[in-house]
């Protein structure tokens, strides 16, 4: 069966553009999560949407598993390994990995699966700067097209990557073409596809994130003009406990819109991380970081148990000023946070992340945090959780008993919108270690059984608790999804299992 699915992609496409090598299948397999590596099949490398066609119809023929991925920098998530061993990856980022367009007029870029974030923002600096595109703070090498589709986020006022994505063209299971919005129409000549967000019917693109109904192949994303000035601003916090005040503050500052960007809301161990391996952690050790080391990493650092960080943009650094003072009276008012103005965080390596998130630009600083301890595990665990201090606090000390009880560091982002904020929850472990790799799925196991039973769903999830998720959600949503599956890819040739979806 999948010999012959071999043989028909490669009269098809050229043998060239399928690698089956022990060392190719090794690498794609590979991931971070404590569910192991998963090895493909083998590796496929189309070159257009025509190609994408082709493979959907022979592995609909031959009865073969593809997983597409498009630039596979999904780390701590996934990585570029597929659901089950044995599927054959899709890497369609190798080949098609061209800005088909970008429109200075209306300010939108259209996209192949393989553009990643650094090869846009050296594209846009080429052409004089000015436009901005909302970065991930995590690898450069992560893609536009893939981040949007499994609902990846930024900083700034465009940090909703699917939101502010328009129109697409997808190769769904069954072999069909489809592109959605104004790209439903055959020959236009004008750029409505990529400008016109709700046309005529179902909008259809929300089936395509965290989904396995088709292979998305182009997208239309909006860019920012690039603001002549961006002026960040931090406060340091000094308890756990004032994250309640710090997300009432924020909630406040964001309902009204005032603040463009997201506030990012980092606990010491999060920041810390990124700098530094874990000074107390030995192999075997199944106690988390004492509070004394803490604290100690933090003065070091001179971080807060709690760090806050958003930006303003402005015509100037001084025209900016007066909206900084607000911001200032807004988190001065009970005394307890220690504000460090934009310049001074200029030389803080860990708030250096947080300018460059908030001003398009893409970095490598965070991804220390895979270092803080040795083995290369990685875990997120993503509630979104409401904007109400008390029920923060609530979770803050929910999740930590969990941490603690599997031997885990607490090491958490708040990303905070105005009514909800995505808590970005690292577990970072010894995956090489099979007892610590056992405690951290079991952490995360906990931690999504305890977040469920309190009505707060994950907004992305790891690989390896696609089935578990999918298993909290009502009867409904599971027979829903299953009946999309059977009408777009009836023979389940996409990526089957891909967030719990047969
Ligand atoms: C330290 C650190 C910080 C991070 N910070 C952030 C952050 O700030 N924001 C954020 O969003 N993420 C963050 N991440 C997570 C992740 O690394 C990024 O989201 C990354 O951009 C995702 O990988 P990718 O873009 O290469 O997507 P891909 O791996 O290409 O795609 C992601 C998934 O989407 C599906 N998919 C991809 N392409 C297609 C397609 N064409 N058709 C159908 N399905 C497809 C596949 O199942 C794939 O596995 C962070 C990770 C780390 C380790």
């Amino acid at each position: 069966m999948a010999e012959a699915f071999f043989n028909e992609v490669a009269a098809a496409i050229g043998a060239e553009w399928i690698n089956r090598s022990e060392e190719t299948l090794r690498r794609y397999g590979e991931n971070t999560m404590p569910g192991g590596d998963r090895r493909p099949l083998g590796v496929v490398y189309p070159g257009s949407t025509a190609e994408v066609q082709t493979i959907v119809k022979a592995a609909n023929r031959h009865g073969v598993a593809l997983y597409p991925v498009s630039t596979g920098n999904n780390i701590g998530l996934g990585s570029r390994s597929a659901v089950h061993a044995g599927q054959v990856v899709l890497d369609l980022g190798r080949r098609m990995n061209r800005i088909l367009e970008i429109d200075e007029t209306l300010a939108f870029a259209v996209v192949e699966p393989g553009v990643s974030y650094q090869a846009m923002y050296d594209e846009l600096l080429r052409r004089g700067d000015k436009f901005m595109v909302d970065v991930t703070s995590g690898p450069p090498q992560g893609g536009m097209l893939g981040n949007a589709l499994d609902k990846g986020a930024g900083y700034g006022p465009y940090f909703d990557h699917f939101g502010f994505s328009c129109g697409m063209e997808i190769v769904l299971g069954n072999g069909e073409v489809l592109r959605t919005g104004d790209g439903a129409l055959a020959g236009s000549e004008l750029p409505n596809w990529h400008v016109s967000k709700y046309s005529f019917g179902p909008i259809l693109d929300g089936l395509f994130a965290q989904s396995n109904f088709g292979i998305v192949t182009r997208m239309g994303i909006w860019l920012l003009p690039r603001p002549p000035a961006v002026r960040s601003f931090h406060f340091t916090y000094p308890d756990d406990d004032d994250l309640a005040e710090i997300v009432d503050i924020c909630r406040a500052l964001k309902l009204s819109n005032f603040v463009p960007t997201l506030l990012r809301v980092a606990n010491d161990l999060y920041l810390c991380g990124s700098e530094h391996p874990s000074p107390e952690y030995s192999p075997g050790n199944r106690t988390p970081i004492s509070d004394a080391g803490r604290r100690a990493l933090r003065e070091k650092d001179k971080l807060g148990a709690w760090t806050v960080s958003g930006a303003f943009y402005g015509p100037s650094m001084a025209a900016i000023e007066p909206q900084i003072e607000r911001v200032r009276a807004a988190f001065g008012k009970s005394g307890k946070a220690t504000y460090i103005p934009h310049e001074e965080a200029l030389g803080f390596h860990a708030l250096q992340v947080a300018i460059n998130a908030c001003s398009g630009v893409p970095g490598v600083g965070e991804l220390g945090l895979l270092k803080w301890r040795p083995g290369g595990g990685n875990l997120w665990f993503l509630p979104g959780t409401p904007m109400v201090g008390s029920i923060a606090n609530e979770c803050q000390r929910m999740a930590r008993r969990i941490y603690a009880e599997y031997g885990m560091d607490y090491m958490i982002m708040n990303v905070c919108s105005a009514r909800f904020a995505r808590g970005l929850h690292v577990i970072t472990f010894d995956r090489e270690n099979p007892e610590e790799n056992a405690r951290a799925n079991t952490c995360y196991e906990a931690l999504a059984r305890a977040y469920a039973e309190r009505g707060i769903f994950v907004g992305r999830a790891p690989l390896d608790y696609h089935a578990l998720h999918m298993g909290q959600a009502m009867p409904a949503f599971r027979d829903s999804c299953t009946a999309i599956k059977a009408a777009l890819d009836p023979a389940g040739v996409i990526a089957p299992g891909r967030y719990g979806i047969g």
